[in-house]
């Protein structure tokens, strides 16, 4: 069997092996706790699940245009009015099979063979093989200093002659940091000057705490929506808790909009009718409950912290949005997926190695659950890496004695 370059590329994920594991855990009964979950927990917005029902009763769900209904753009062009500041057309705007199949019409639309794009370390996990799809190079750019913020002279020293593209995610996933106001505006200002597309994956951009603001990269632009740099991809995967609409957009100049159409309408055509409607219904209905997420996890992201505190030998950045940190557990071990799966073996929860997102030596801890399960996964992690902790523990019912350390 002959299979592609592009195909042995592509990296399969170590977080898929974990998640199998777990699975086999929890089928023979086992209480795992995941800490690996990228999606809020709430229910369906009601307002989107009313639109969606109305679309489905109409009985009449056929294809729709590739770049979205025109409806639902107009509900994106309001939400990128009231949430950019900018006014844009109905050509500005392509709706997508989610912010990732958004990410990856830009990168086919953008990238020849061989071209550059620079990711920030820590990135999201599918950043590196979205643009391997499309027949680019993903660049890494890691923090010298150790800290989670990208600064603009490493970014500079990273830009060649074939760089096209620079993908900024603020909030961050996995990370948990905002960016700041003076980086953003430095990051745009080089793009625009350098003419090299800045794509801004803004899916967490009202999930932020501490009265800390994500700042749009449109602010510190004056060209307009057809002269830009600035790409931006959003969806309501994660501000409504709506993953499985699989509902993302992309804002640019039209020219850009009308090939990723073309793109799309050669692979999955316009994403489905019921879930456009979900997507309308969730955005022009109350917005008080994106609002209720973000306190929801801003008190989870305390609780987090507050445990994971009590240990010695774990350092921890901040989270200030989104619903992840990256703790650096090197004081423990150097090989997160080995770390990830002996925290799972033993403690039966579920972490998502570091290395996939370009740090090796930490893990990824999602505080979207329950601030019980939160409590619970962290005593049980501490009590399996820390000798300082107890060596005794409750697990359900069950008593559990460390005899590894
Ligand atoms: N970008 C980032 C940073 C994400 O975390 C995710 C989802 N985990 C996506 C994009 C993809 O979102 P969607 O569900 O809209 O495809």
């Amino acid at each position: 069997m002959t299979i592609s370059q592009l195909g042995r590329s592509i990296s399969a994920s170590s977080t898929l092996a974990l998640n199998e594991e777990a699975r086999i855990l929890r089928e023979r009964g086992e209480p795992v706790i995941s800490l690996g979950i990228g999606e809020p927990k709430n229910k369906t917005p009601i307002t989107a699940l009313l639109s969606s029902a109305a679309k489905l009763s109409e009985g009449n769900v056929k294809y729709t245009p590739p770049d979205g209904t025109p409806s639902l753009k107009k509900a994106i062009i309001r939400y990128t009015e009231e949430n950019y500041n900018r006014l844009v057309e109905p050509e500005n705007v392509i709706v997508s099979m989610g912010a990732k199949q958004a990410l990856f019409n830009i990168m086919v639309s953008i990238l020849n063979p061989q071209d550059e794009v620079i990711l920030l370390a820590p990135y999201w996990v599918s950043y590196p093989d979205i643009v391997k799809l499309a027949y680019g190079v993903p660049v890494v750019v890691t923090p010298e200093d150790g800290s989670f913020t990208p600064r603009m002279v490493e970014i500079e020293r990273a830009v060649s002659s074939y760089t096209k593209a620079i993908v900024i995610n603020s909030p961050n996933n996995p990370s948990g940091v905002v960016f700041s106001e003076d980086f953003i505006a430095s990051i745009v200002e080089f793009c625009e000057k350098k003419n090299i597309y800045l794509v801004s994956d803004d899916i967490y951009h009202k999930l932020v705490f501490d009265d800390v603001k994500a700042y749009p990269p449109y602010q510190f632009t004056n060209k307009d929506v057809e002269s830009t740099h600035v790409i931006i991809v959003n969806g309501v995967s994660k501000l409504y808790g709506m993953t499985g609409f699989r509902i993302g957009w992309v804002i640019a100049n039209r020219k850009l909009v009308e090939v990723m159409s073309n793109i799309q309408s050669q692979i999955t055509s316009g994403t489905s009718v019921l879930l456009q409607a979900g997507a309308e219904g969730a955005l022009n209905g109350m917005q008080s409950l994106v609002e209720s997420l973000r306190l929801t996890f801003e008190n989870n992201r305390n609780v987090i912290l507050q445990e994971l505190r009590t240990f010695n030998d774990i350092k921890v950045i901040k989270p200030e949005g989104a619903f992840y940190c990256l703790p650096d557990f090197r004081a423990y071990s150097n090989d997160s997926v080995k770390l990830a799966s002996h925290i799972l073996q033993k403690a039966l929860v579920v972490t998502i190695p570091g290395v996939d997102f370009g740090m090796e030596g930490h893990l990824r801890l999602s505080f979207a659950g329950s601030v019980k399960d939160i409590m619970s996964a962290i005593e049980r992690i501490k009590w399996a890496l820390d000798p300082n902790s107890p060596n005794e523990i409750y697990i359900g019912d069950r008593k559990f004695i460390r005899d590894w350390l």
